[in-house]
Formats: C-alpha cells, structure tokens, sequence
C-alpha cells in the first residue's frame, strides 16, 4: 500500500495508510517491516520511543521447554532463530550494536526429580529444536562451567544448559531500530503525542497535538493501554481482555565473561550483558499500589540473586528499574483485526517474551492487515481473546 492508497484526505485532516499507535518493541518492528513493504506509515508514541515497557534492562530471549511440542513453541523456535539474522542486518546497516548474543542458559536443578525431568526432554530437543538446519542442545551437566556461576549449592542435582536461548540489550535494540526508521522513505514519526481517541467508523485518530489523522489501517501497539482502547470498539464485555502487570529489576556493574550464559531459576533471571553489566530480575506483580518505582520485593529479588551469583555479592548496583508488562487475558500475544472494527488490528500481550516475539508478531499483524493468513497460533488473535473475555 503507498500514499496512493490511503484514505481520501478530509479538510484540514491529514492521512495514511497505516497508523501505528506506540513505539515500543512491538509498535517499532511493526513500522519497520511497513517501511520494507513500502506502506506510507505514521508511528505516534505518547512520550519517546521505548519510553515503556521495552525500555528495560533484562532483555532474556528464552525459548519454551523442547518437549510438549505445539504450535506456540514452533512460532517461537522460528522467531528465535529468525531474530538474529534480523538484528545482523539492522546492525550492518546502522553501525550500532544491540548487544546480541545466542549465549545459552543455564538452570539450576536444585532437586534429583527436576533432574529426571530434565533428563527427559534431552530427546526433545534433539527432534524438535533440530529444524532449518539450526540445531540446538538441552543438555544436563552435573556442575556449571565458570565456577559461582552459579553458586554450587542451587544446584544440588546438576544444572540445564540450553544453548537456543539469546540475549539482547533492550534499550540498545531500540535504538538500533529507531535509528532504522529515522531513515526510513515511508514512515513518519511522531513523539510525545497520544491517540486520544480511534474512531473506528470514520476511520481516523484524534491525536494529542490536535491534529485530526484519517487511516487506512491502525495497529494498537500501545503495550498496556492497548488492552481498553481495543475494548472500546466493541460491546461491553465480563472481564477486560488483558492486564498490566508490574515488574522490577535491577542493573549490577561487574566485569563478567559477556559470553557467559544467562541463568534461571524459579522466576528469576541473571542476565550478563556485552558490556559486563548485569541485569536481575524479574517481579512479577498482578497487584501493586504504584506503576512506578522500585520497592522491598526488588531488594528480596536481589538478595536472592546475590546468593544464588556470589560474585553479584560486593557488584555496585547503577539501576533499580520497574515497569508494566502487558499481558492478555490468555497469556498468549494479542495479534490481528478487531471483529467489529477490522482496519484496527492488535500488536501487544507479549507479557514476558515480547523481546524474542515482536518482529514475527508485526510481521503477522501486517500480514492479516493486507489480508493474508500468516502462520501463527490461532490463540494469539484478538478475536480469540475476545472470545475468552466474553465467557
Ligand atoms: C521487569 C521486566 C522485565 C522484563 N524482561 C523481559 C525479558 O527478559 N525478555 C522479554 O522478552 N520481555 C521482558 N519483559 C517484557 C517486555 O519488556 C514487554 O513485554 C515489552 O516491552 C512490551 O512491549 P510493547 O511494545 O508491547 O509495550 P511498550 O514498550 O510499553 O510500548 C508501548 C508504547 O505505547 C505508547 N503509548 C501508550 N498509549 C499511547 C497512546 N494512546 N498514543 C500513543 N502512544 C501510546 C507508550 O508511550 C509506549 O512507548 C520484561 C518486562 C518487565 C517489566
């Protein structure tokens, strides 16, 4: 779709063919893979891109167990394996890094009954992560290959060591992406300006600066504020179609190995950055008094992680940082047209795998919006949600 296919232009409104509301991981692949298909495209973000959610510090790219295999861990697997040719590219075209790397992870096995377990899933791994030619492992090591990396006594009956799982460093792939866009022939952006309102009738956006702007398509990609303003296009339902929940984490300056693997362990992550930086997290709060701001529950997440990593024991800590995840009623991402609004179409729900998700997602967003069928778990469209939210 090009400028010659958007919407008729009103008076004194302006017009595109795509408006993407929020520039967060998912609203920034999505206006990228719209620049490669040469989609005249607006982006808005209320504040600055990756102001939100995608402005952490974590950044795990973690794939599901190898066993039990479905369509989810295949939509994955593919997305996983995808994403670092995808963040190459970007890379050699911008000349900055995202601090990427397929570094493994390791999972402590604190009892010998996860050990059988995980003992189990060895085959798995062997038929279902072995695909495209990419093969990975999932192995069990009786102890860590860096010593206090983790700390013996977590790993009573042994430890996993995966080698699918990557890292990224969140804010540095936002800035790779933005810088993408800014160069971008087809995409316009706009900062620190909100969509106040969709009419999806008229099909236009009424946004913060005043302006008036009519589209062919919207994509909601507004992280947790996607969830009502996607409610508000049709009836009333029982329950909302999705949530925020509020996580905390925490940056260590150390001088590890970058190349180390991440760790984790019931909830919680140790993530070894390129620059030797360390990130631990993660809360995970379905209730909390304040979106904003970091309380006791980091202070106990970073006493574990201390124990569990000694060498995190005497490392200063730069950030304690915490923000929203968004995540649907099903768990699952929230993808594709609204049932009575179909030129508005979901990008959000990541929940807590956005980072390893988001480009296969927008490119499955704009795939159902130029009305295609793209091979994605059924559950992750919103008209699923919906149904799950009406019951
Ligand atoms: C502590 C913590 C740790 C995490 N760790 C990981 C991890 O290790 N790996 C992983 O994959 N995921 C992780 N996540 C989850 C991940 O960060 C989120 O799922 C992801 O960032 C969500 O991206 P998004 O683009 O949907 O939302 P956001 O990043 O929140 O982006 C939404 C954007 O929309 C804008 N916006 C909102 N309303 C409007 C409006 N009306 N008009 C215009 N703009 C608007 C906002 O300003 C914002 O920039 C973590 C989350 C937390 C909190």
């Amino acid at each position: 779709m090009t400028k010659a296919d958007s919407p008729a232009r009103r008076a004194g409104q302006s017009s595109v063919a795509l408006l993407i509301v929020g520039g967060g991981i998912m609203g920034l692949w999505a206006a990228l893979y719209a620049e490669r298909r040469g989609i005249d495209t607006l982006l808005i973000d209320g504040g600055s891109l990756g102001q939100g959610t995608s402005g952490g510090l974590l950044g795990a790219l973690m794939p599901h167990t190898p066993d039990v295999w479905d369509e989810k861990k295949q939509f994955q697997f593919e997305a996983l394996t995808a994403l670092e040719t995808e963040i190459a590219g970007l890379e050699a075209a911008t000349g900055l890094s995202a601090g990427y790397r397929r570094c493994g992870r390791l999972m402590p096995l604190p009892k010998p009954h996860l050990r059988v377990i995980a003992e189990r899933r060895i085959p798995d791994a062997e038929r279902n992560w072995n695909q495209c030619g990419r093969a990975f492992d999932w192995q069990v090591i009786d102890r860590t290959p860096v010593d206090g990396w983790p700390a013996a006594d977590v790993s009573g009956a042994g430890l996993t060591f995966e080698t699918l799982s990557a890292r990224v460093d969140p804010r540095a792939l936002i800035s790779v992406l933005t810088a993408a866009l800014r160069t971008a022939r087809h995409v316009r952006i706009i900062e620190n300006c909100t969509a106040d309102q969709i009419d999806a009738e008229r099909g236009c956006a009424i946004l913060s600066n005043g302006e008036t702007i009519a589209f062919g398509h919207c994509i909601v990609a507004a992280g947790i504020r996607a969830f009502p303003m996607l409610e508000a296009l049709g009836p009333a339902l029982p329950k909302p179609i999705g949530q925020a929940v509020k996580g905390q984490a925490a940056l260590f300056r150390t001088e590890v190995d970058p190349a180390l693997p991440l760790i984790f362990l019931d909830g919680l992550f140790v993530v070894q950055h390129e620059t030797g930086m360390v990130a631990v997290g993660s809360t995970s709060e379905n209730h909390f008094v304040r979106p904003e701001g970091t309380d006791h529950q980091l202070e106990t997440l970073i006493a574990r992680a201390r124990k569990m990593v000694p060498l995190l024991e005497g490392a200063e800590i730069v950030e304690r940082w915490a923000g929203l995840r968004p995540k649907a009623i099903d768990r699952d991402p929230m993808v594709g047209p609204h049932p009575d609004a179909p030129r508005i179409l979901a990008l959000t729900g990541g929940f807590k795998v956005s980072f390893g998700l988001a480009h296969s997602l927008a490119e499955a967003a704009l795939t159902l919006m130029a009305g295609g069928a793209p091979s994605m778990p059924s559950s992750f469209l919103l008209e699923s949600h919906l149904d799950v939210a009406a019951r």
